[in-house]
């Protein structure tokens, strides 16, 4: 569960204080206030995500740095008297008055003012009255106002609002000839019948609807708009999709020509990543094969690192290289969640590769490896086998080390929670110790058998990066994730360097571990940092970013961790999204160079940050907007973007049961 008093401070650095925003009133005002208890309970989890949230009559709850923004613009000192026009969940209004001596807002909603008056006053604030009605007209009964602040746009500063500043009082509203775009503007009384004007900024509000603004009728025809972000550009026009269009390189199958062309141009790579929008789309699948097949067939890439743990990947790898199962080793890819590796496309692709791999001498075969870290009790056992084989006498020792876990092995993230309550951190000393006399042995171990051995210290590595990673996961925040990636980087490393100098590997990983971290709001925002993005500091031009993204079909997800999968319905990208642009294209499929120098007008424009959604092993649909989509600059975050508008869910295999199994490795079937 989200620890949400941290999630306030975090959002406080991060969106506010990491935005500019220096105002300590402001600063100070964000920290007191909760969020969360002005969001409807559904989305209470994401009450502290830098986003607007919808609450009832089609309005929004502003995001937490656009209500700073306005309020520190609004320059409120203590004993200010203010008003505000568009109450909407109170939210707002809240935190003006965690700083200035009264506020009066004013909404239009009945039912909105009703609840805003509950949430007030179930919180013990009690400086601000919240009156219902048409706010256009301000309220002359309170007026003169030291400041005044409007959460919905309008077409221009209505009359009443200039008349009720006192002098040197501010006022602050969104004006734009469109509904759902505006401008920041402030207005300062300097005189009687002076006024000064600026605008700060494009931003999104839904309409001020009333007898100074918009009509209500025609408000009916508009969507309910995704209102309230601070983008930084109207929204795209139409030519967008039609420059798209331009761009693309449609193809129609996964054998095509036009698939191989493009994936020669990334095969002097070191490294190519291939992304993918979920974990359960088959045709990303299909997609990442065909390219993978054509660059070890034509271009020697021998290393397929996978988003799977390290232990489950080595037993697919035996497969592949048509070794016998590791003994008392069960099938791998047996948790949750299983159809990400245990499904039929994944089973064609490793199928080809055993062919593939039985015509060639061993050092020229393709092996797989996992990148992931969650294996730490099967990782451990791997370790403590190892070492039962080449030096019992280390294994005594590696068995009480790893005894340090105990209760926890087969239930890490309790490991987590009891080390940060209890100091039993001290597992880490042991597992780095591990690690380390396992290295130090490097040259008598590697004398048996390197390949063996490599397999072990891979293990022994992932043992410590688990360790370190379950504890982090109870501090929140980028740590854990950060991380995860890492571990995955250096675990990509080290199999490029266990193959040789000329080594070259593709990666299949989702997305959000392959684009850019820096080039989307996980980076920019939250200080996450990925594959994709390590990749590039390490290697430079020598990696190829590709991402994949869809519009629409089907895919399979849980709706809970550890929850059975399920063949849900996509739904149709949401307006401000690069897929809503690549659908308008009206390709089914294509490809999209975006390398530098090939198509940098359409570059520039897929660089101003829009929505991208991110569909994991769990979709939630119903939260949609607020679950699965992050602000990117998509043209950052790849060299190139392969578009499925329509897709399908993967077909997962039957898992098999856990005893008793016949023999039928690796996948049961
Ligand atoms: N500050 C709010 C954001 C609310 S969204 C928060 O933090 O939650 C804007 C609100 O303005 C909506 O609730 C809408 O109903 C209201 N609104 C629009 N036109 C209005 C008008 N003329 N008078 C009063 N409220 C209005």
């Amino acid at each position: 569960m989200t620890n949400l008093p941290e999630a306030r401070e975090l959002m406080v650095e991060r969106q506010i204080a990491g935005r500019s925003i220096g105002d300590p009133n402001v600063l100070a005002a964000m920290r007191r206030v909760p969020r969360e208890e002005f969001v409807p309970a559904h989305l209470r989890e994401f009450a502290y995500d830098d986003t607007p949230l919808p609450i009832a009559e089609q309005q929004t709850i502003s995001q937490p740095y656009i209500v700073a923004r306005m309020i520190e613009a609004a320059q409120l000192r203590p004993g200010d008297r203010v008003l505000e026009i568009g109450t909407g969940s109170g939210y707002a209004a809240a935190i003006a008055a965690a700083i200035a001596a009264h506020v009066d807002t004013v909404e239009r909603h009945a039912a909105l003012a009703q609840s805003a008056r509950e949430t007030l006053a179930r919180l013990g604030i009690d400086n601000v009255t919240v009156h219902t009605g048409d706010g256009t007209h301000g309220l002359p009964e309170g007026a003169p106002y030291d400041a005044i602040f409007a959460s919905a746009g309008g077409p221009h500063v209505p009359r009443a609002w200039r008349e009720q500043l006192a002098l040197g009082g501010r006022l602050i509203m969104p004006v734009g000839h469109e509904r759902y775009h505006q401008r920041l503007v402030k207005v300062v009384r300097r005189t009687e019948h002076d006024y000064d004007e600026r605008t700060l900024g494009a931003v999104m509000f839904v309409p001020l609807i009333g007898d100074d603004g918009w009509p209500a009728e025609d408000a009916m025809l508009d969507p309910p708009a995704v209102a309230d972000s601070p983008t930084q550009h109207a929204r795209a026009p139409d030519d967008l999709a039609a420059a798209i269009r331009a761009a693309a390189e449609p193809f129609t199958d996964f054998e095509s020509a036009i698939l191989e062309y493009f994936t020669d141009r990334f095969a002097a790579r070191r490294v190519v990543l291939l992304g993918e929008a979920s974990h359960g789309t088959a045709e990303f699948y299909r997609l990442r094969a065909a390219i993978t097949r054509r660059l070890i067939e034509e271009h020697g890439f021998s290393i397929v690192a996978l988003e799977a743990d390290w232990p489950d990947a080595a037993a697919l790898d035996r497969h592949v290289r048509n070794r016998p199962p590791a003994s008392g080793r069960e099938a791998p890819f047996r948790r949750f969640p299983t159809w990400m590796w245990r499904n039929t496309d994944v089973k064609a692709f490793t199928d080809w590769l055993r062919g593939h791999n039985a015509t060639l001498p061993q050092e020229r075969q393709a092996r797989l490896y996992g990148l992931d870290i969650y294996s730490l009790s099967e990782s451990i056992d791997a370790v403590l086998r190892y070492l039962d084989s080449v030096d019992p006498a280390a294994a005594r020792i590696a068995r009480e080390r790893y005894g340090c876990f105990g209760p926890w092995q087969k239930d890490p993230a309790v490991y987590g929670r009891a080390a940060l309550e209890g100091g039993y951190a001290q597992c880490e000393q042991h597992v780095v110790a591990q690690l380390q006399d396992l290295l130090r042995n490097r040259l008598d171990y590697a004398e048996h058998d390197g390949e063996t051995f490599f397999d072990a210290s891979q293990n022994a590595r992932l043992v410590a990066s688990a360790e370190r990673y379950y504890r982090a996961m109870y501090y929140g925040g980028a740590h854990s994730w950060n991380l995860r990636d890492t571990h995955m980087f250096e675990t990509l490393r080290h199999t490029l360097d266990a193959r040789g100098p000329h080594a070259r590997a593709v990666v299949w990983a989702h997305n959000s571990h392959i684009g850019d971290a820096s080039a989307t709001e996980m980076g920019r925002i939250s200080r996450e940092i990925n594959v994709g993005q390590l990749c590039r500091e390490y290697f430079g031009d020598e990696a190829a970013l590709i991402g994949f993204g869809t519009h629409a079909g089907t895919v399979a997800a849980a709706s809970d961790w550890d929850g059975p999968m399920e063949v849900k319905e996509v739904r149709p990208a949401l307006d401000d999204s690069y897929e809503y642009w690549m659908h308008r294209a009206g390709q089914p499929r294509f490809l999209l160079d975006l390398r530098p120098g090939v198509h940098d007008a359409l570059r520039a424009r897929l660089s101003e940050p829009l929505l991208e959604r991110f569909i994991g092993v769990i979709y939630r649909p119903d939260t949609e907007r607020y679950s699965h989509y992050a602000q990117a600059s998509l043209a950052d975050q790849f060299d190139a973007y392969v578009w499925v508008d329509r897709t399908s869910a993967v077909e997962p295999l039957p898992t098999p049961m856990r005893e008793g199994t016949p023999d039928t490795f690796p996948f049961g079937v």
